[in-house]
């Protein structure tokens, strides 16, 4: 005979009684109860839907009125590095063993993925920085997908509450959340759990968290990102003693026209200065700041080092028409990010010296004699490779501002997602100081960190991977 007897304990925290059944496995006890999911984008569908698609019970807390998050805004390309190795060239600052997780459990997730019959389809991308990877595209749109992902989720009887937040975590007295509250309008309610897996995006729209990674600057960073990130997974796991990852200053975002123009909030790519590594990179004080030819990424996140977020990217004729303005391969045009910020009253500029572009930038309040200085410099460096003309040099991309007309704009720093968050284990486990993982608690997304450190590799598959580990991992721990 199976014999049980409950020891009741009051947890000093919650002040709630709280009954351990000894000598009975914790699997059995807990298994009524759902895991929890705070966050209905990339990462917390696909970690619900496969716990539903594994026979278990899952429950979606949505902080907004919809599904999808940053994943609804994105160009829906799901891509991964190929190997460790370009993973490590590209990351060389990265948590090396979460990356390699990335890296071998990509191809099975997207395998997965296709089983459940998703909109996705095997693309040839472009070379990221040099390097190939693995693309997969959200067909016909990342709206398509959430709304497949969202539906395939409920089918399989999973719970979605929306326009609700977390307000309390209650713990057991072996340290594992057993009950959440969270307020859904007005009206507070229980929900017994499992496993908590956060998965809130990151916090690319909280001003607190962003001046204190990202400077004094922060607040003129452009959200491109969904505005409901906010940083709670992070604030929320900090309180239970949870660990930052390293990258905690590091972002992914894209330099944008600067105010005041106005880049609406549904057509932030078309206005996307990813060319900029092609160009010339000044500041307010008519210096450049940075190596522009790393990449579009790495301006970005150096312009919002420079006084009040702004550089002026300068480029001559030769470099607009082959770099500036994207075309089909008939010829035909798709995109002139320049030409579409004149009609959004971005600070443009197009002149037929040097000289007056330097009077123009000057009237915007940029250094006259520094800006002349810095761009003639930067010529005797490309064309005669006088390295004493320039104080950064530069490790490709070497086209010299020498064909006009030339080209001025105001940019700033848009920002995508967090790229720190809470530091985890291979299993999605978020752990505390002592690396210890912190009980049934789980992050994945953009509330997990360091995988990329000043530098990228993909979002949503991020989302889809760690997905999938976690909830795997709920499952079997804590279920
Ligand atoms: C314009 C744009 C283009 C992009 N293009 C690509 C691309 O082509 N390829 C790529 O790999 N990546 C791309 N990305 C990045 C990618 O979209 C993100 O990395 C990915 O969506 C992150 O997944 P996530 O689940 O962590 O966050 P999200 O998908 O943003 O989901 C987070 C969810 O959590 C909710 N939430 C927030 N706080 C709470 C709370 N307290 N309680 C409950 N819910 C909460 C939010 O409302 C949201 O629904 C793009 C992003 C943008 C903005």
């Amino acid at each position: 005979m199976f014999s049980v007897h409950l020891d009741m304990k009051i947890n000093p925290q919650s002040k709630k009684i709280t009954g351990v059944f000894k000598n009975m496995n914790h699997s059995i006890l807990q298994k009524q109860n759902p895991i929890v999911i705070l966050g209905g984008g990339m990462a917390g569908l696909i970690a619900g839907t496969y716990i539903q698609q594994q026979g278990e019970k899952s429950i979606i807390i949505e902080k907004s009125s919809k599904t999808g998050g940053s994943m609804k805004m994105s160009g829906g390309s799901i891509w991964c590095f190929k190997n460790h190795s370009d993973y490590k060239k590209i990351n060389p600052h990265g948590n090396t063993m979460l990356g390699e997780k990335l890296i071998d459990n990509f191809l099975p997730s997207i395998e997965w993925l296709i089983s459940l019959g998703a909109p996705i389809k095997n693309v040839t991308a472009a070379l990221y920085r040099e390097t190939d990877r693995h693309c997969y595209q959200m067909t016909p749109n990342s709206e398509y997908f959430t709304q497949f992902i969202t539906e395939k989720f409920l089918e399989l009887g999973g719970e979605i509450i929306f326009n609700s937040n977390i307000t309390q975590i209650k713990c057991n007295s072996n340290k594992l959340i057993e009950e959440i509250e969270i307020k859904t309008n007005s009206q507070i309610k229980s929900i017994n759990c499992s496993s908590l897996i956060l998965a809130t995006g990151g916090f690319h729209n909280n001003p607190t968290l962003k001046n204190e990674h990202f400077g004094k600057w922060s607040d003129k960073l452009i959200v491109r990102g969904n505005l409901y990130s906010t940083g709670d997974g992070l604030k929320l796991a900090t309180s239970l003693g949870a660990k930052k990852s390293k990258s905690m200053d590091s972002f992914y975002g894209h330099l944008m026209p600067a105010p005041p123009a106005e880049v609406p909030r549904n057509r932030f790519s078309e206005f996307t200065m990813y060319h900029s590594e092609h160009c010339l990179l000044l500041n307010e004080d008519g210096n450049r700041f940075t190596d522009e030819s790393i990449c579009d990424e790495s301006n970005a996140e150096a312009t919002i080092q420079q006084n009040n977020a702004i550089s002026y990217m300068i480029f001559d004729d030769k470099i607009y028409k082959k770099y500036g303005i994207k075309k089909s391969i008939s010829g035909e045009i798709i995109n002139d990010p320049f030409k579409k910020s004149i009609e959004i009253n971005a600070l443009t500029t197009k002149e037929n010296s040097i000289q007056k572009l330097v009077e123009t930038l000057s009237y915007w309040g940029v250094k006259k004699e520094a800006s002349l200085k810095n761009i003639l410099g930067y010529n005797d460096y490309l064309i005669n490779k006088n390295t004493s003309s320039i104080s950064i040099p530069r490790a490709k991309n070497f086209n010299p501002i020498g064909t006009p007309p030339y080209y001025a704009i105001a940019l700033t720093t848009g920002i995508t997602l967090t790229l720190g968050g809470l530091e985890t284990n291979e299993n999605a486990q978020v752990l505390n100081d002592k690396n210890i993982p912190i009980g049934n608690l789980y992050s994945i997304g953009g509330d997990s960190g360091g995988i990329y450190n000043h530098s990228y590799g993909g979002g949503l598959c991020l989302g889809l991977v760690f997905g999938k580990i976690a909830a795997g991992n709920a499952i079997k721990y804590h279920h």
